[in-house]
């Protein structure tokens, strides 16, 4: 096997090889000599494993795709076709046009992000964006940072910091990924007392626990679970209330949180925050890319005096939003102000589109297909499930219809519906669809109708690729 060496071509050899040049030529020499070598590198070193020299065309072959990939962005746009409108996997909330546009215009050019225009003087960011947000929430003070738990984070190192914040045992929730909250709010210094038990807390044990040294309530929104049968929790009003009687805070974890009543969609009803407002917590926290609809970023609405000690604490620099961000959450906000979310925001459109117009896409998706699959039976319109997702209303669906592919067992043309996945995920765009037994299941609620083209040639090359 090592006598295999001497069979290896040359880095000069290779470099001078001209289809290797001719992709080689896109990056700069130093970088195209180096990814020569590294590729030789890698191949001396399977073949050290036992793996024989393969022929000299193999090589430019998989060297030419090594240099391709090298120059192409790895992150890039997929058709969501799962049916899950949130899906943290795929990048939470797409954005509506406006706040594209407005993050484009943020992005390419200076802004007034921190100058008063009037005063000439220097300004805040947060500028831009409280009014709107105490507006359409009902609060004294807003901040915006970098995303909800960056939020959590910043404010309890800023006002519980070696004092105790008191939160329901039912409530200490992983969001996934096995990330829990309790876990980030203890890296602030402040202590976490757990009361109750998993599945019933009563507002005695918040008030049992109440010492000197307790700084704030915490409520935690079971914002990706539901606990069911024998439960008891405390409303939020009774919580607020139990804090008064103490001079203390509530603190809302609102997970999602929303403007907009989602059970009006037939959903069930995801807390708002609005009510968390009225209600008269202290601090309510929500993230901007879920239910919101908007880019990524954390939320804080609530008391003033809470919101102003949090703004000048050193830590409030490091969880700092960016101004694009800024600009695609201020132009999402606008469309709440404006009344006219449900019509603008992806995530509002996709929640309240007549089942009908999906069962229509679902069809037309399924005549397209090739080999007659749809009159053949291979595809089938069925009835299922979308889910809204990314930490927000567990449990609760909306009816759907979906295009199912089987997966085709004997004869020619065999492919399982795995495998069927598989080869759309390596398509341009790649295609995310969902698998359930030997189905696989393309949910239109979540594929914007301008993909609906690049999706059907995607399913054609992937068929065709059986056959
Ligand atoms: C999603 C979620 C968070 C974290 O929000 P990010 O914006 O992802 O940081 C925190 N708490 C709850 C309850 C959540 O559902």
């Amino acid at each position: 096997m090592t006598q295999d060496f001497h069979r290896l071509p040359s880095v000069d050899k290779l470099l001078s090889d001209e289809r290797i040049r001719e992709i080689g030529g896109r990056y700069s020499y130093p970088i195209f000599v180096d990814s020569v070598r590294q590729h030789l590198e890698q191949l001396r070193l399977s073949m050290s494993r036992g793996i024989s020299c393969p022929p000299y065309e193999e090589i430019v072959n998989s060297l030419h795709s090594t240099l391709r990939t090298l120059g192409e962005p790895s992150l890039r746009p997929v058709i969501n076709a799962t049916g899950v409108i949130l899906h943290t996997n795929l990048g939470r909330a797409p954005l509506s046009h406006e706040a594209a546009q407005a993050m484009k215009g943020a992005a390419m050019g200076y802004t007034n992000l921190e100058l008063n225009l009037e005063s000439g003087k220097r300004g805040s960011r947060q500028t831009h964006i409280e009014s709107l947000l105490c507006r359409l929430t009902g609060a004294e003070a807003s901040m915006v940072v970098n995303n909800n738990a960056a939020g959590i984070l910043l404010v309890l190192s800023a006002l519980a910091k070696g004092k105790e914040v008191i939160l329901s045992r039912g409530q200490a929730v992983e969001i996934g990924d096995s990330f829990r909250i309790p876990d980030i709010m203890r890296k602030s210094g402040a202590k976490l007392v757990e009361v109750g038990t998993t599945n019933c807390t009563y507002l005695s044990d918040y008030e049992e626990a109440i010492v000197p040294r307790t700084r704030f309530l915490l409520r935690i929104h079971s914002s990706n679970f539901k606990i069911v049968g024998f439960t008891q929790s405390v409303g939020l009003n009774e919580l607020v209330n139990l804090g008064k009687c103490h001079n203390l805070f509530v603190l809302d974890d609102l997970g999602s949180g929303c403007l907009l009543d989602t059970s009006e969609f037939g959903l069930d009803h995801e807390p708002m925050i609005q009510e968390s407002i009225s209600a008269g917590v202290g601090l309510a926290f929500s993230s901007a890319d879920k239910l919101l609809g908007g880019p990524q970023a954390g939320i804080i609405v609530g008391k003033k005096e809470l919101v102003e000690r949090v703004r000048k604490h050193p830590l409030a620099r490091t969880a700092r939003i960016d101004k694009i961000n800024l600009a695609g959450l201020t132009a999402t906000l606008l469309h709440y102000l404006r009344g006219e979310a449900i019509s603008k925001i992806p995530v509002w459109q996709m929640i309240s589109v007549p089942l009908s117009e999906i069962e229509v896409r679902a069809r037309q998706w399924g005549t397209a297909l090739p080999h007659n699959a749809y009159d053949r039976g291979i595809a089938t319109v069925v009835e299922g499930e979308s889910m809204v997702g990314g930490g927000s209303l567990p449990g609760s669906s909306l009816p759907t219809r979906l295009l199912a592919i089987r997966g085709q067992s004997g004869g020619e043309g065999r492919f399982t519906a795995q495998k069927l996945a598989q080869t759309l995920r390596q398509q341009q765009p790649p295609v995310i669809g969902r698998v359930e037994k030997n189905l696989l299941l393309l949910d239109p609620r979540t594929v914007f109708p301008h993909e609906d083209e690049a999706l059907l040639s995607a399913l054609h090359k992937s068929l065709w690729q059986f056959n």
